[in-house]
C-alpha cells in the first residue's frame, strides 16, 4: 500500500471544490454544496468550500448563500484561468496544510483534470464520475456510487485508509438547493505563493461557448436512432413546450445533434418534469440519464422496446406522425 500523505486520524471536515468560470460558480459546484451540506450535517462536521481564482470574492459569497459555512479563498492573478499546474500546486498545498477528510469536485473537464492530479499528488484514492454519494453505516466512510462495464455493474467505492476521500460527481445528479442571501458564513483568504515558473503551459487562446444545459431543462424531447437524422420535429416540439432537445449517444455519434445534448451514462443526467423519448430503444446507459424525470412519454415502433419499462405513457407507433399530430394539436390550442 502506498503510504498516505495523511491518514484518517489527522483528517477532518468536508470540502467542496468551488469551480468557477469568470467568477461564476459552475452549477455542479452548487449542487455539491447542497449534497455536501446534507452529508456534513450527518457527520457533524463543517462544510468548507475551496475557491481558487482571481478577484472571485462574489463567488465566495454565492457559495455561502447556497450553504457553504466557510470558504477558503486562494486569490491570485495566476489563477485567473485554470491551468493544471497552478491549480494543483495551490490546492495541494492548502489541502496538505488543512487536511480535510473529504473533498468533492464536479466531473467537469477541469474538475476531472484537477481531481486526478490532486489524487496522485496527495497519494489518495479518487472515485471518479460518481452517480451518487452516501455514507457507510457504522464507519461514516464516503461511498461513491459508480457504474462500470457499460452500465452492467453498479459499485460503491470507499477509500478506507487514505485522506482526503475524493470523489468527482457528474453535473445534474443532485438537485440545486435554493440560495439564501441572508445566510452567514466566513471567507478566509489563504496566502498564495505561486510563481509563473511553476506553470508549464501557457494559455494562448480560449474558446468558451455557452452551450445548452439540458440538466436544467424542465421539458426534454429526446431522439435516438429512430429519428433517422431528422431532428426537426423534435426541435419544433421542444420549442413549443419551452424545452430542450436531448439525444441518445447513437444520435450524437452519428452527428445528428451536438454532444452537449447527449443523455445517459456518458452524457448528462437530467431531471425534467416531462421527457418525451422518441425512437430510443432504452438501453440502461441511456435510461440512467432520465430516471429522475417526473413523467416519461416513450414513442417507439417496437412494442417490446425496453424504453417502455421506464415510461409512464407508452405510444407504440412511428414517431414522425405522432410528433406531427402533437405539434398540430399544440398549435391549434395556442391562442
Ligand atoms: C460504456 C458505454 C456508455 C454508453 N453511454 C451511453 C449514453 O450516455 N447515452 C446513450 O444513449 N447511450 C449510451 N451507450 C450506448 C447504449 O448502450 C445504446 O447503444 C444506445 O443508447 C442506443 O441508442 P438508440 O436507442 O438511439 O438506438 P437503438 O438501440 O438502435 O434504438 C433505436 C430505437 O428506435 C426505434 N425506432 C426506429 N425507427 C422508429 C420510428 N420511425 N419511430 C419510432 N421508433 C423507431 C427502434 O424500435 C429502436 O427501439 C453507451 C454504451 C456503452 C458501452
Amino acid at each position: 500500500m502506498i503510504p498516505p500523505a495523511y491518514g484518517p486520524e489527522a483528517a477532518s471536515g468536508l470540502w467542496v471544490y468551488l469551480e468557477q468560470e469568470g467568477g461564476r460558480l459552475e452549477s455542479v459546484a452548487l449542487e455539491l454544496i447542497g449534497k455536501g451540506r446534507e452529508l456534513a450535517a450527518r457527520k457533524g462536521t463543517p462544510l468548507t468550500g475551496l475557491l481558487l481564482g482571481a478577484e472571485v470574492h462574489e463567488a465566495a459569497r454565492a457559495a455561502i448563500a447556497y450553504g457553504a459555512e466557510h470558504v477558503l479563498l486562494a486569490d491570485h492573478q495566476l489563477l485567473a484561468t485554470y491551468t493544471t499546474d497552478a491549480y494543483t500546486n495551490v490546492a495541494a498545498r492548502i489541502i496538505l496544510d488543512r487536511r480535510p477528510e473529504t473533498l468533492l469536485l464536479g466531473a467537469t473537464p477541469s474538475g476531472r483534470d484537477l481531481a486526478g492530479r490532486l489524487a496522485v499528488r496527495l497519494r489518495t484514492g479518487l472515485t471518479a464520475d460518481c452517480t451518487g454519494l452516501a455514507l457507510e453505516a457504522g464507519t461514516g466512510l464516503l461511498l461513491g456510487e459508480v457504474t462500470g462495464f457499460g452500465g452492467g455493474v453498479r459499485a460503491s467505492i470507499k477509500c478506507a485508509h487514505h485522506r482526503p476521500q475524493m470523489a468527482t460527481v457528474r453535473p445534474g445528479i443532485f438537485p440545486l438547493v435554493d440560495p439564501d442571501l441572508m445566510r452567514k458564513g466566513s471567507v478566509e483568504h489563504v496566502p498564495v505563493a505561486l510563481s509563473r515558473e511553476e506553470i508549464r503551459t501557457e494559455i494562448l487562446e480560449r474558446d468558451l461557448r455557452e452551450g445548452v444545459d439540458i440538466t436544467r431543462a424542465r421539458v426534454i424531447v429526446a431522439g435516438g436512432r429512430g429519428a433517422k437524422g431528422d431532428f426537426a420535429p423534435l426541435l419544433e416540439l421542444a420549442r413549443l413546450l419551452g424545452g430542450e432537445v436531448g439525444a441518445s449517444r447513437v444520435a450524437c455519434d452519428l452527428g445528428w445533434i451536438s454532444r452537449d445534448r447527449q443523455i445517459g451514462q456518458t452524457g448528462f443526467v437530467t431531471r425534467p418534469e416531462l421527457a418525451i423519448v422518441c425512437g430510443v430503444s432504452g438501453a440502461t446507459q441511456f435510461t440512467v440519464g432520465i430516471k429522475d424525470a417526473g413523467c416519461v412519454v416513450a414513442i417507439n415502433g417496437d412494442p417490446d422496446a425496453p424504453i417502455f419499462e421506464e415510461a409512464d405513457l407508452c405510444i407504440v407507433d412511428d414517431l414522425f406522425p405522432v410528433l406531427e399530430a402533437l405539434i398540430a394539436e399544440i398549435n391549434r390550442r395556442r391562442p
